[in-house]
């Protein structure tokens, strides 16, 4: 089941986001204050920030139920994605849960098999709307969340959910000015919709390496960019892990980020990781 990339190119490719930020903080350095900002928020501060709450909160906490958050750190998690993403987190894990019983088969909302690469990449998030507006989706996969006060009035409510992104822009004028605080946002949303979330349903799909017999992939480099979310072949072999990495150079900042929160009592219960499972399979 286990076998390992060939060559020495996949751990290289790792090391291409750490140099790269080094480089755009390097050319950015001294552009006006406004501008610096601007570029640094937009580019990485808020889509990371978003890209974080997804993995740790949608997806491994709610979708996946592979770890336990405290109710205060779960809200604040709800609130950062209000605010970032406008996403429902019902939506979002009735879609994703979908996606995993019918990956890349009928059924699949966002396969690049079914779809095709490009439409996938960019058009990713009109295949996620169209499953995610079907009330049956809801009820079919995420049976388990119901709403509470928060989701009936404010982060899944039809007017409430664009307060936090339109309130999050607004924040941006106010610190940066009208043209830098309204192009961080841009820029931000377009890493997140077209740049993060697409491609790990879209590329992730369709290019890199396989550790284990699924049609996912893993994209090393890209696993840096969306707090680990890229080893997505490790994570079709096993949903449940909160861990996405297997091999010693697969770098998961979210998995990090996981141990650092159960560390100061934020998550109470971490569940056993790919390897931590494999081990034990192993000994019996
Ligand atoms: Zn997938
Ligand atoms: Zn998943």
């Amino acid at each position: 089941m286990f076998r390992n990339p060939s060559s020495w190119q996949q751990p290289a490719t790792a090391l291409g986001p750490p140099l790269g930020l080094g480089l755009f903080l390097w050319l950015s350095w001294n552009l006006p204050d406004p501008w610096f900002w601007s570029l640094v928020l937009g580019l990485v501060i808020l889509p990371q920030a978003a890209g974080f709450a997804t993995t740790i909160y949608l997806h491994r906490y709610s979708a996946h139920r592979s770890l336990r958050l405290r109710k205060l750190v779960a809200w604040g998690f709800r609130c950062t994605l209000w605010i970032l993403t406008s996403v429902d987190r019902r939506q979002w894990v009735a879609v994703h849960r979908k996606h995993h019983t019918f990956t890349d088969e009928e059924g699949d909302p966002h396969s690049p098999f079914l779809h095709g690469i490009l439409r996938i990449q960019l058009l990713n998030v009109l295949y996620y709307a169209r499953a995610a507006r079907d009330p049956k989706t809801i009820q079919t996969w995420a049976p388990d969340i119901s709403p509470d006060w928060w989701d009936r009035h404010l982060f899944g409510h039809p007017l409430g959910s664009y307060l936090g992104p339109i309130g999050g822009v607004g924040a941006l004028v106010l610190l940066l000015g009208p043209n830098p605080g309204l192009v961080a946002a841009f820029l931000h949303a377009v890493m997140y919709v077209f740049g993060l979330s697409s491609s790990i349903n879209g590329l992730c799909h369709w290019w890199g390496y396989r550790t284990f017999p699924n049609t996912a992939t893993n994209i090393p480099w890209l696993a840096w960019l969306t707090g680990g979310e890229a080893l997505h072949n490790n994570h079709h072999s096993l949903p449940t892990s909160p861990s996405f990495r297997v091999q010693s150079w697969e770098v998961d900042l979210g998995w990090i980020a996981i141990l650092a929160m159960k560390m100061v009592g934020a998550i109470t219960f971490v569940g056993k990781t790919i390897s931590q499972q494999q081990q034990e399979v192993s000994r019996v």
